[in-house]
């Protein structure tokens, strides 16, 4: 059974990805750091769905979590063999986060509404687009009874919105074993609408804790005091001015290509005006491309505060809050290759790998030295009211990893039996 069969069926499987979207928005998956009761109703709504595909290989692993009813967090993984040792991993996450503002949107976010090619709901894109892609790839293999070149993996993981703990964390943690370094993992859970972009790197993530502690007066006899407040605002343009005069390194494949130091957080201080603030606590954000080092940008932002705390007679600490290393996959790495090729195949585009400053559940693959690729094509309202997905281009998603999984080796070269297929 060929490749060409399997992307029939693909084409065609537009009523298919009504169905499953309807069906998956209707669970309401939120996670209960969202008011939720997470995503059980959701992930038996896809077993169910793997089952019917004649998949044998189906593996719940449960992060107990006593917040939900029947207290646990599952994660599926399904397999189905290929002829090759090698697999292709897909990773959805199947929770959603809140519709916010219900009077900004145009109809239930719990209710799919299909507007032409468009469907909208909460959970359409983010991260449903990617599960029904993966659920109409493992119906049309059972559809054409093909057996792929690779091996294919999907995974369908818990708690992404809210950090991952009891989602991939949990799952690398406790089926490592599953993983392996030569498998291609793709997560489609960020791309760009015309399909060009593979994310492929992000930047570190360091977090400080900025503490100014001066001396509490009333503020009609200053000179009685030390101004936290005014320090720490000294303090604050010291830090953006002199970490980006620092590190001006630069990296192309980000954008900005430089590292970024936001002062963000500010916390509150004195409840009345006539008070001089005795003490000042604000939060730096900075995400750093993988040539800059945290603890040199640690030690001089404390070399800065040092100075500002001289010249106010105060005491200025410096803590890291958060912090997670830059994590890259090469941008040759055979995952990078092969989805360009596929993503040339069915959508007729170049795409180029880039990195970005946010962290994605891609980073805990990559720290366990996994090569991964982060790529879809969607238009990237997720987490806004009318999120919307569109059907023709979940029916390309999975057409992009059917080339993949029945190519494998093969798939970025050239020589493809398809052609580009175009917008109409
Ligand atoms: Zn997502």
């Amino acid at each position: 059974m060929s490749l060409t069969e399997v992307n029939m069926a693909l084409v065609s499987a537009a009523g298919r990805v009504v169905e499953l979207q309807t069906a998956l928005t209707a669970c309401k998956a939120l996670g209960p750091d969202n008011g939720g009761q997470g995503e059980a109703a959701k992930v038996a709504f896809i077993a169910r769905q793997l089952e019917a595909c004649g998949i044998r290989d189906i593996r719940q692993f449960d992060a107990p979590d006593p917040r939900v009813p029947g207290g646990v967090r599952p994660n599926l993984v399904a397999r189905l063999a290929g002829r090759s040792s090698r697999t292709l991993w897909l990773f959805g996450h199947t929770d959603v986060v809140p519709p916010g503002d219900v009077a900004a949107w145009s109809s239930d976010p719990w209710q799919v509404r299909q507007d032409g090619d468009w469907l909208y709901g909460r959970g359409v894109e983010d991260n449903q687009q990617a599960i029904v892609s993966m659920l109409l790839l493992a119906e049309a293999l059972r559809k054409t009874g093909s057996t792929p070149e690779l091996g294919l993996g999907l995974v369908f993981m818990a708690d992404e919105e809210s950090g991952s703990r009891y989602g991939l964390e949990f799952l690398l943690g406790s089926a490592s074993g599953l993983f392996a370094p030569d498998d291609l993992y793709i997560v489609p859970d960020a791309g760009s609408p015309r399909a060009d972009r593979i994310e492929v790197a992000e930047k570190g993530q360091l977090w400080l804790k900025c503490s100014t502690r001066g001396q509490q007066c009333h503020a009609s006899t200053p000179h009685k005091g030390r101004n936290a407040f005014l320090a720490g605002a000294e303090l604050v343009l010291a830090l953006e001015k002199g970490l980006t005069a620092a590190f001006p390194q630069e990296d192309a494949l980000f954008r900005p290509a430089h590292s970024t130091f936001v002062p963000s957080r500010h916390d509150a201080n004195v409840d009345s005006i006539n008070i001089l603030p005795g003490s000042d606590v604000f939060y730096v954000d900075c995400r750093l491309i993988p040539q800059v080092v945290a603890q040199d940008v640690l030690q001089e932002a404390r070399r800065i505060a040092a100075t500002v705390a001289a010249s106010h007679g105060v005491a200025i600490e410096i803590e890291v809050v958060q912090q997670q290393a830059a994590a890259a996959s090469r941008t040759d790495s055979p995952v990078v290759t092969a989805l360009q090729g596929a993503i040339g195949a069915v959508y007729g585009v170049e795409a180029r790998p880039v990195g970005i400053g946010g962290l994605t559940v891609a980073a805990h693959l990559r720290q366990h030295g996994l090569p991964v690729a982060v790529w879809a094509c969607i238009a990237n309202t997720c987490h806004q009211p009318d999120e919307r997905s569109s059907i023709s281009n979940t029916c390309r998603d999975a057409q992009v990893f059917a080339h993949i999984l029945m190519k494998g080796e093969d798939a970025g070269g050239a020589g493809t039996d398809m052609r580009p297929y175009r917008h109409a």
